[in-house]
């Protein structure tokens, strides 16, 4: 959810309004009836008075002298400049009198991700998200209100937090609304899985009949107490693994998240065997780096392996998983840190607005096929990154290297 600092918007004119949803548009044909849950995003081509009937105005500052604000409306407001990511068909929540914005759905974004509480049952040692134990089920609310505005063809959505299933029957209300206003939309919910050893919220979830609906629950060792260590609860790994086999029981997908970093890499193959033993009904196996967020940076002496350095371990983990067929990739890496023999693994999975590149990519000729670093990376990367020359290049017919 990307937050629009309070200071960088201006008030032209004066609102007493309370919070609100809304969506963005730039169209001033927009029908007159449907306005008031809109928000009117002056283009670059407008020019003359502001259009009858919106929620509220926003200006960019370049477009300042261009656009004649009509004075009689509340709500105007000027935009800085290097804000232009907010587009037509966006969905915002926007505090007036705080002046504060944030970007529930961007139209554009194949990686929209709805953050519904903060709360969370597990305490991650690298958690990108660190819990906060407040009353947020104004979230809830929200996201019901801005669901209906997202655009019907949707390919997918997130959903996160926090841990979604503290939610209970809140949850089961968002699915529902992402059903009904977005039928054919894929929904994916990242969950810790230990609250659908309740079989009742798995049979619920599983209930409400999403299109393609996926859950994908981390899973770091195939012994408890490094898993528990490791999200910081006892009984969290029996908690989980029951609630992975409640999901399957009703049909659910499940897909098992491994987050690769000093406390997980060694044991890396034997998890891979106990999810081919145990787990192989599975949907889908994610081997991925560390994002430097969070608790990440505060527990970094934990946690940060090299992953040139575990290489050994994640060949013989992918080995395992894809000889007894199991649907896996890896994500969050860099190609010039990954054994080849994994390249045909990998996975471009950063979402596009945490998606950076390091100075020593710049010459590196397989920019395009690397998927890069989360922009937290700067904090701490490894200091083997290596840019592809173009002899490197694989051509066309070259044999693939395999396992
Ligand atoms: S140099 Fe950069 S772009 Fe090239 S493979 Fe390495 S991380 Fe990726």
């Amino acid at each position: 959810m990307l937050q629009l600092h309070t200071t960088k918007i201006e008030c032209l004119t004066t609102s007493s309004e309370e919070a609100f949803i809304a969506r963005l548009s730039e169209n001033d044909q927009y029908p007159l009836p449907l306005r008031g849950k809109e928000i009117f995003l002056a283009p670059e081509t407008h020019s003359g008075k502001l259009p009858d009937g919106f929620r509220a105005y926003f200006i960019l500052r370049k477009n300042l002298d261009s656009v004649e604000a009509n004075q009689d409306f509340p709500n105007v407001f000027i935009i800085p400049n290097d804000q232009h990511y907010l587009r037509d068909g966006d969905v915002i929540r926007f505090d007036p009198k705080r002046i504060k914005l944030h970007t529930l759905y961007r139209k554009n974004s194949q990686h929209n991700s709805l953050l519904v509480t903060e709360r969370c049952n597990n305490y991650c040692l690298m958690c990108s998200q660190p819990p906060k134990d407040i009353d947020d089920s104004y979230i809830v609310q929200d996201l019901l209100v801005a669901i209906p505005l997202m655009r019907r063809e949707t390919e997918e959505i997130g959903i996160t937090g926090g841990e979604p299933t503290i939610l209970g029957d809140d949850l089961i209300r968002i699915l529902r609304a992402l059903k009904n206003y977005l039928p054919s939309t894929s929904v994916h919910i990242l969950s810790n899985g230990r609250n659908f050893a309740n079989i009742d919220l798995a049979r619920k979830v599983a209930g409400v009949k999403n299109h393609d609906l996926m859950i994908g629950i981390p899973l770091y060792a195939d012994i408890s107490n490094i898993h528990d260590y490791v999200v910081q609860a006892d009984g969290a790994f029996d908690e989980t693994i029951k609630g992975i086999m409640n999901l399957k029981r009703h049909g659910v997908k499940v897909e098992i998240r491994v987050v690769i970093h000093k406390q997980t890499y060694e044991r890396l193959p034997q998890l891979a065997e106990f999810l081919a033993r145990n787990l192989l009904f599975v949907d889908h196996v994610a081997l991925m780096g560390l994002e430097m967020m969070g608790f990440t940076k505060a527990n970094i002496d934990e946690l940060w392996v090299d992953p040139i350095d575990y290489q050994p371990e994640l060949v013989r983990a992918i080995d395992v998983l894809a000889r007894y067929n199991m649907n896996v990739s890896i994500y969050n890496h860099q190609l010039c840190l990954l054994d080849k023999r994994l390249w045909p693994f990998n996975t471009k999975s950063i979402s596009d607005w945490k998606n950076e590149y390091m100075p020593e990519c710049e010459p590196c000729t397989l920019k395009e096929q690397c998927g890069g670093f989360f922009s937290s990376a700067l904090f701490k990367y490894s200091d083997h990154i290596q840019p592809f020359s173009e002899s490197e290049m694989p051509t066309k017919n070259a044999p693939q290297p395999t396992l």
